[in-house]
């Protein structure tokens, strides 16, 4: 059995031919917001490896956390504009892709300063690939926390076992009070939480965001999915049926079909064109406002 990474399981899940056209490198040339915000998180993720990296192997030569961020975000703009794109943005969210890289860094260095994580809890593996048996996903840090003791009645100790947790950290520029228990409560529901619970051996899952602006703030640092062996066998059952799929599609067994719904909550998919007016031809698709970026 193949298995696929959250990120590409849930891209086929939108669509088999957006995950297609992605895998080619397709893009439009117009590259926007929610561009920007995703080169900022990985730029922000790239920032926390370097400082768990120096928190993992002290003494070790190690990057500057901010540096290692900043970058990363310079050297993806760059090499979108490289490749023949261009960002553009609307009038509302001009102003906030003006400050993006700002406020990249000073999330950043917040969530450096008020390290999040305790220093009892030791940092074993710094986006550490889980291998082919688990789609080569790669969780951003995950810690070993310090053992967890049974007592019996009478208050004697009758085991310990050493736990794990995995975090994923999630960078946004800003975000809405109200919405914080709706962000957590759907990072917590998502296949990458029950991937890395179930293929990455932790006990917990944690999904750290961290608001930029107007001043950086966490959100969700205390909520954890706990692993529930139930729950676990329910989603790998059901991932195993998506993963076959997703092989007999790569492999020619089963044709790609198309997603009836070519808009979701984020607006209308970026292949729309490609797909409902040029037929998917390349040539059209050149001449029509896309281009091919080497993925990074
Ligand atoms: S436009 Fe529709 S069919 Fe084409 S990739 Fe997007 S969702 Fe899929």
């Amino acid at each position: 059995m193949k298995v696929y990474s959250p990120s590409a399981t849930k891209t086929w899940e939108r669509c088999p031919l957006l995950r297609e056209a992605q895998r080619a490198g397709w893009h439009t040339v117009v590259h926007d917001y929610g561009d920007l915000a995703m080169i900022a998180g990985d730029a922000f993720s790239a920032g926390m490896e370097a400082h768990n990296l120096a928190r993992m192997s002290p003494g070790e030569p190690a990057s500057v956390p901010v540096v290692a961020a900043q970058t990363l975000f310079q050297e993806r703009v760059e090499h979108v504009k490289a490749s023949g794109g261009r960002f553009e943005f609307t009038a509302k969210n001009q102003e906030a892709a003006l400050v993006m890289e700002e406020g990249l860094l000073e999330a950043l260095a917040f969530t450096v300063e008020n390290d999040p994580a305790p220093p009892e809890w030791q940092v074993v593996a710094v986006e550490q690939s889980l291998g082919p048996e688990a789609g080569y996903a790669r969780p951003d840090v995950v810690y070993e926390l310090p053992p967890e003791c049974e007592r019996d009645e009478s208050g004697e100790q009758v085991g310990c076992r050493v736990v794990r947790l995995t975090r994923d950290y999630k960078f946004k520029l800003a975000s809405d009070k109200k919405y914080d228990t709706e962000r957590v409560n759907e990072y917590l529901a998502s296949g990458q939480a029950h991937h890395y619970l179930h293929f990455g051996h932790s006990r917990y899952f944690n999904s750290l965001i961290v608001v930029a602006k107007p001043k950086p703030r966490f959100v969700g640092l205390t909520a954890y999915l706990e692993y529930d062996g139930k729950m676990i066998n329910r989603w790998v059952a059901g991932q195993e049926g998506k993963w076959q799929a997703m092989h007999m599609q790569e492999t020619g067994l089963l044709p790609l079909w198309e997603s009836e719904q070519h808009e979701d909550k984020w607006g209308r998919c970026e292949m729309w064109e490609a797909c409902l007016l040029y037929d998917r031809d390349p040539q059209r698709m050149l001449n029509g406002g896309y281009i091919k970026i080497e993925r990074r």
